[in-house]
């Protein structure tokens, strides 16, 4: 620039010059005037050409600058980090996108006004001033720990501040670039590093961590107060830095100390130990044993010392023996087990061994320890034991345990041949009677007696064992039906003979049930189980005979049991509900009475019909609560009924012989007919001929004294027993219902019609009143009426209906 001002001066007084001459002497031009203003021209057009091309620079200079301006916008905007640039007075001048985002500055414009300072939490302020207000141009700051404020977070947010003065080449104008570091992240997981280190701090044992350079990475308190030091001293520090020489000659002396008085403990326990204790070098030379040893073995610890232990060797066991134990040895350090030794007498004995393969921290052997204990006794004991868990004391038969596993042994000899076996399963039929009469001695000398007879009558490859009391297995090997068949038939005759009990002369029949492998079951329970289920069988049908499983009458007791096991839950689940029939007079057909029957509600079992489930119910007693229940219940719905207007009638109740049986039956009775108000008269107990017949005086006493407060009797099912109705004049009975299986004949087989006439005849005559059951047709109607009957109940009038249904039946027949 001063060149060319310079020039431009000296262009200027040449041109003056110039002018002058020419105006001297206009007329005659000086030619070295002329000349001067011609080179002057021609400068002149040269200083302008430079002009030009000095212009059309600067024009270029000023685009690039332009485009520089905005790169470095597009770049500052686009930065990824938070940044704002502000001037001398912390005023914000520029703020990239992500500065705007983070400070929830409305808009680019709008943030020059803000200054910094106002962004910053209270006692971040004077934090960042003092950092930024002396700081040199071109030093970046680094700010750890700052709050910022902004307009869209309700909280502080914790950030870092990098930050650096620039100069702009103006005076005054340095600006200082601040970046931003978001720190929310990192404090959650300061956070977690604290809860960390509260936990390591509450840990009772010390807890530290090295970095590979050896520096200490953490250190919990208890570690902090072994060493004695603060944490700062210690963390981010190389261990000699905090621990001199001394400490560590110190500690490791503490340590030798306790390692000596371990070492001396455990000598202690050795020496005293009753496990015998035989330390050998890498050599296998024996170093050292305890006394235990020396008397397991019988040799002095004078003439172990040097040896090998194969010193003790029995020789039982093989080379294979050995060379297992060595590879396990040598691959885990550790082998454990059984083996037998020998005594320096030249006993054997067996021993519980374990041997250690002691290293060094290099991983040279250096010993190897042995504990040895003698257990001989414990032996002894075991093999008793098993004896006793095998074999019954008395008979010396195999128990259980022994025959489930010969019946295995036989499935796996039956599955290689093809060839059927089976299980015998025995039971003495009066064996209580022979304990009882002749005393247990006498009974153990006949159970002996049964085993050897067993024995003496099978072949040496069958098997006879006792499972419990006088119950005997026997399994056949190789025995199809027929075998099994001849073999019950020998078994009965050989036990049926009498037995000589020391002076007595004892007779027992046996029970025999049977099951054929694979037929009859797959694995050892189950055959036994089923040759168990035959047999109760043969003792549900009289004892004294031989059968085989049959899978049917299996299903069958299996079904009694799941309906047996139903009806214990049955009341408490309010399955049992009552229905009604009604009983119609012939005479009027009117509604005299309705019997009550009950329904079980169980979908699971089939809703089974109390044909099947009373039986079951008369067996396992459950019929006792139940009965109650049916009278109680039909009782409250009759005095139910009776209040609502329903006219009075007879309530037919069936009451089993199990009932009559219990002790306060009577009372019962007695109390829900009064609980509810309901007359003696009108109540009527069913009861069935085979029952009355079972324990005719009994019944009868009970019948009487609650047929003398008013209750009727009916008898029921008349026709199906061995009752003469001459008997029955035992009984206090009003009624008789005549079987449905006459009723059904009646019309078409003419004896039942002479029956039937000759039962209404007698009954008459004796006075009591006849009901006809399962009465169908009409044709059945006119008989029993020419007959004589007195009432009828069945399809034809009514089925058994439900409680609401029955009243609105009687409403309309009344
Ligand atoms: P049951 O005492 O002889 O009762 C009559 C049975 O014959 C009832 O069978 C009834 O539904 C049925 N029946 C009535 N009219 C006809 C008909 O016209 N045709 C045919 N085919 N059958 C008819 P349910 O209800 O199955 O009872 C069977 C047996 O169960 C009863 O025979 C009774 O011995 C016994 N039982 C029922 N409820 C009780 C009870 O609460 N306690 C006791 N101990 N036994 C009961
Ligand atoms: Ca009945
Ligand atoms: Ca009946």
């Amino acid at each position: 620039m001063p060149e060319r001002q310079t020039r431009l001066n000296t262009l200027r007084q040449r041109a003056k010059a110039a002018a002058t001459r020419g105006g001297k002497k206009a007329d005659s031009l000086d030619t070295s005037a002329a000349q001067e203003i011609h080179s002057l021209i021609e400068d002149l057009h040269l200083y302008q050409t430079e002009l030009e091309v000095q212009n059309q620079e600067l024009i270029e200079a000023q685009a690039q600058s332009s485009a520089a301006l905005g790169e470095y916008t597009t770049l500052f905007d686009g930065m990824p980090v938070p940044a704002i640039v502000v001037d001398e007075r912390f005023q914000i001048l520029e703020s990239n996108r992500m500065a705007i985002a983070l400070l929830g500055l409305d808009k680019r414009l709008a943030s020059r006004a803000v200054s910094l300072l106002t962004l910053l939490q209270e006692d971040s302020r004077p934090v960042f001033y003092a950092a930024a207000r002396d700081q040199p141009s071109g030093k970046s700051v680094h700010l750890g720990n700052l709050q910022i404020l902004t307009r869209s977070a309700p909280d502080p947010i914790p950030v870092s501040i990098d930050f650096v003065r620039f100069g702009t080449g103006g005076e005054h104008s340095e600006h200082i670039l601040v970046l931003f570091q978001d720190r929310t992240a990192n404090v959650d997981l300061d956070r977690v590093r604290r809860l960390f280190q509260s936990m390591l701090d509450n840990a009772t044992s010390p807890m530290y961590a090295f970095d590979p350079e050896g520096r200490c990475l953490l250190a919990n308190s208890a570690m902090l107060a072994d060493i004695g030091k603060p944490r700062e001293q210690i963390v981010g520090h190389t261990r000699h830095e905090w621990m001199s020489l001394a400490d560590v000659v110190k500690a490791h002396n503490a340590e030798l100390r306790q390692i000596q008085l371990e070492l001396h403990l455990a000598s202690e326990v050795l020496a005293r130990s009753a496990e015998g204790v035989v330390i050998t070098d890498a050599s296998n030379q024996i170093v050292s044993v305890n006394k235990a040893y020396e008397q397991i073995t019988g040799y002095s610890r004078d003439e172990l010392i040097g040896r090998n232990p194969t010193i003790v060797q029995s020789g039982r066991h093989g080379q294979p023996f050995y060379e297992q134990l060595w590879r396990t040895l040598t691959t885990k350090n550790l082998w454990t087990g059984e083996m037998w030794n020998r005594r320096k007498n030249g006993e054997l004995y067996p021993q519980d061994t374990r041997i250690i393969r002691i290293l060094d921290p290099d991983g040279n052997v250096t010993n190897y320890a042995a504990l040895a204990l003698d257990i001989t006794d414990r032996k002894a004991a075991q093999a008793e034991v098993e004896l006793l868990a095998y074999y019954d004391p008395l008979t010396g038969a195999p128990t259980r345990t022994l025959i489930l596993d010969r019946i295995a042994q036989a499935i796996r000899a039956s599955n290689r041949s093809g060839e059927e076996f089976c299980v015998l399963y025995l039971d003495l039929d009066d064996f209580k009677g022979v304990n009882d009469s002749l005393g247990h001695e006498a009974g153990d000398l006949l159970l002996a007696t049964v085993y050897d007879r067993l024995r003496a009558n099978l072949r040496a490859c069958d098997t006879v064992g006792r499972l419990a009391g006088d119950e005997f297995v026997v399994i056949l090997q190789v025995a199809n039906r027929d075998g099994a068949a001849t073999v019950a038939t020998k078994i009965r005759e050989a036990l049926g003979a009498p037995f000589d009990l020391d002076g007595d002369s004892v007779q027992t029949t046996v029970s025999v049930g049977i099951s054929v492998y694979p037929h009859d079951g797959r694995s050892s329970a189950e055959l036994l189980r089923n040759a168990d289920a035959a047999l109760y069988d043969v003792k549900r049908s009289g004892r004294d005979a031989w059968r085989f499983f049959d899978a049917e009458l299996s299903r069958a007791q299996h079904r009694r049991l799941s309906i047996g096991r139903g009806l214990r839950d049955a009341l408490a689940n309010d399955e049992l509900q009552l229905f009604y029939q009604p009983q119609i007079s012939l005479a009027d057909t009117s509604l005299i009475g309705v019997e009550v029957l009950l329904r079980w509600n169980n979908e699971r079992l089939g809703n089974p019909g109390p044909a099947e489930f009373i039986t079951v119910a008369e067996s396992n007693g459950t019929i006792i609560a139940i009965g109650d229940w049916v009278l109680r219940t039909a009782l409250a719905q009759m005095a139910q009924w009776r209040s609502a207007g329903m006219k009075p009638i007879n309530l037919a109740v069936n009451v089993s012989g199990r009932q009559f049986s219990q002790p306060h039956f009577a009372r019962t009775v007695h109390a829900l007919l009064a609980s509810f108000d309901w007359p003696a008269e009108r109540l009527e107990l069913e009861i069935t001929e085979n029952w009355a017949m079972r324990q005719p005086e009994a019944s009868a006493a009970i019948m009487q004294s609650l047929h003398q407060s008013g209750i009727r009797f009916a008898l029921d099912d008349f026709g199906t027993g061995y009752s003469s109705l001459s008997h029955l004049r035992l009984y206090p009975i009003d009624t008789i219902k005549i079987d449905r299986t006459f009723i059904s004949q009646l019309g078409i087989e003419p004896d039942s019609e002479t029956l039937v006439q000759s039962v209404i005849a007698l009954a008459r005559s004796l006075g009591m009143r006849c009901v006809a059951e399962g009465v169908e047709t009409a044709t059945q109607v006119d008989f029993l009426q020419a007959l004589g009957c007195h009432a009828v109940q069945g399809y034809l009038q009514a089925e058994p209906m439900p409680a609401e249904k029955f009243c609105a039946w009687a409403a309309d027949h009344s």
